[in-house]
């Protein structure tokens, strides 16, 4: 999970709102300064910081929640409400054919990013192929090269050529039938004049749709000035920050970004070119609070190569609310990827559950393990009870884990979980429209 201290600081701040039996002053107070210390922790600019917990204090004093709703879910809601302004606008990507130009300094992801880009377009169903304009650093040209052969789609670059723009006139015409064209332009250690004159001769000749500046996240608030001085000089239409996997500090990277007032288009998780995410404000916040997605659960269904028909019966199982030991562990077995099943713990909504998910998000081996574990437990069970687990009592239990080698605890741990499963997807199909969501996803 992206921001993980963050995340789990504000994960606990909201299961204490949620227990709590009151809201009162004292209450807000005890919010106001958790959230306000979660910011700061994950590198969020003090101002920006300091203007939402304000907003929040003022809101939570003054505003009042409409009928219906209680005033724990209410605080939540403005918690919610408030950060969302510092996550991010929504990525304005449109899948048309266009030319993509990636620009930022050294090191930040700028031509995994492009492989990671030319992947998710082909995905999409477009056709890629990727431009090698960085000039400066060794090795560039095989290294863009190489991914483009990793993913399988077009390269052009002229090796040992030292004028960008050459190359970019060529390869914008070589690849002139191809509907996506992305530029990997060179960086600096730092920002400097030479850079920005290059990008802007780039800009010229390419008259890309989009220029996306590649930030890397564990930079933090620093990039700021560089991210204003670049969109000063070529206009950033949208922004990827990488290496959103590799910090607890990413809130550094959100503050840059607000700074410039640039949508947020991808962030990237990881080394592997799948390890990239179109940007959702919505989607990214309700993860990181733990509120549940699920649009990104059925992603994590469309990345496994089950049928549609599959996924939706086991779905609209689980989501009735009815289901039983067997379509669990059919589930579970299913999606036991660890990418995927990743995806999935993330996607549960797990604040108000309390004590939050046994499943360790970083321990996906141990998961991995603990279903073969289950699979000997319930080959023990009785079909009467995989059936209908809610019959089974003490004595079954003591019965069921001599039978399977196993021990009490372990099967009291996997009713648990099973009941814990049940109840996080009923809540899920309580907070949005589940079949309209099934229908228009997969
Ligand atoms: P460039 O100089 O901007 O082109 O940067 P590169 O694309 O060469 O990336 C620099 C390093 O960061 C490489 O080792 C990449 O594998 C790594 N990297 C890029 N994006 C991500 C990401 O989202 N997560 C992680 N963990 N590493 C990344």
């Amino acid at each position: 999970m992206v921001l993980d201290s963050l995340a789990s600081s504000l994960r606990e701040t909201i299961r204490k709102v949620t227990g709590s039996s009151y809201v009162d002053s004292e209450t807000i107070k005890e919010v106001v300064r958790d959230v306000q210390r979660a910011l700061l922790k994950s590198d969020v600019n003090v101002k920006l910081a300091l203007q939402l917990t304000k907003n929040l204090e003022t809101r939570a004093k003054e505003e009042k929640p409409p009928a219906g709703m209680t005033s724990q879910d209410f605080l939540v809601k403005i918690i919610y409400e408030e950060l969302l302004k510092i996550i991010g606008k929504d990525s304005k990507l449109v899948l048309k054919p266009q030319v993509i130009m990636l620009v930022g300094l050294y090191g930040q992801g700028k031509t995994t990013s492009a492989g990671k880009l030319a992947k998710f377009f082909n995905k999409k169903g477009m056709s890629c192929g990727l431009i090698a304009a960085d000039i400066h650093r060794a090795a560039a040209y095989e290294q863009l090269d190489q991914i483009a052969k990793q993913v399988g789609v077009p390269f052009f670059g002229i090796k040992g050529e030292k004028n960008p723009v050459k190359i970019v006139k060529a390869g914008l015409k070589q690849l002139e039938n191809i509907q996506v064209k992305i530029i990997d332009t060179s960086g600096r250690d730092a920002l400097d004049e030479d850079l920005i004159s290059e990008i802007k001769d780039l800009k010229q000749v390419a008259s890309p749709d989009e220029v996306l500046y590649v930030l890397d996240a564990t930079i933090g608030q620093q990039a700021g000035p560089q991210a204003r001085a670049i969109d000063e000089a070529v206009g950033i239409t949208g922004v990827i920050i990488t290496k959103m996997d590799g910090t607890g500090k990413g809130g550094g990277a959100l503050s840059a970004v607000s700074e410039i007032n640039s949508p947020i288009y991808f962030i990237g998780t990881g080394e592997h070119m799948d390890d990239l995410e179109i940007f959702n404000g919505n989607k990214f916040l309700s993860r990181l609070l733990g509120l549940g997605d699920l649009e990104t659960l059925m992603e994590a269904f469309k990345d496994t190569n089950i049928t549609e028909e599959e996924a939706e019966e086991s779905l609209s199982k689980l989501m009735s609310g009815k289901f039983n030991l067997m379509d669990m562990y059919d589930v579970w077995e299913k999606f036991a990827q660890p990418s995927i099943m990743r995806k999935m713990i993330d996607s549960l909504p797990l604040a108000k559950i309390p004590g939050g998910n046994k499943i360790n998000p970083n321990d996906i081996e141990t998961a991995q393990n603990k279903l073969s574990t289950y699979r000997v437990i319930m080959d023990s069970m009785s079909y009467k009870e995989l059936e209908n687990p809610e019959i089974i009592n003490s004595k079954r239990i003591q019965r069921v884990a001599k039978g399977s080698g196993t021990s009490e605890v372990q099967v009291r741990q996997l009713l648990r979980e099973y009941k814990a499963m049940k109840d996080n997807l009923k809540m899920m199909k309580g907070n949005r429209g589940f079949k309209k969501l099934l229908k228009n996803q997969i």
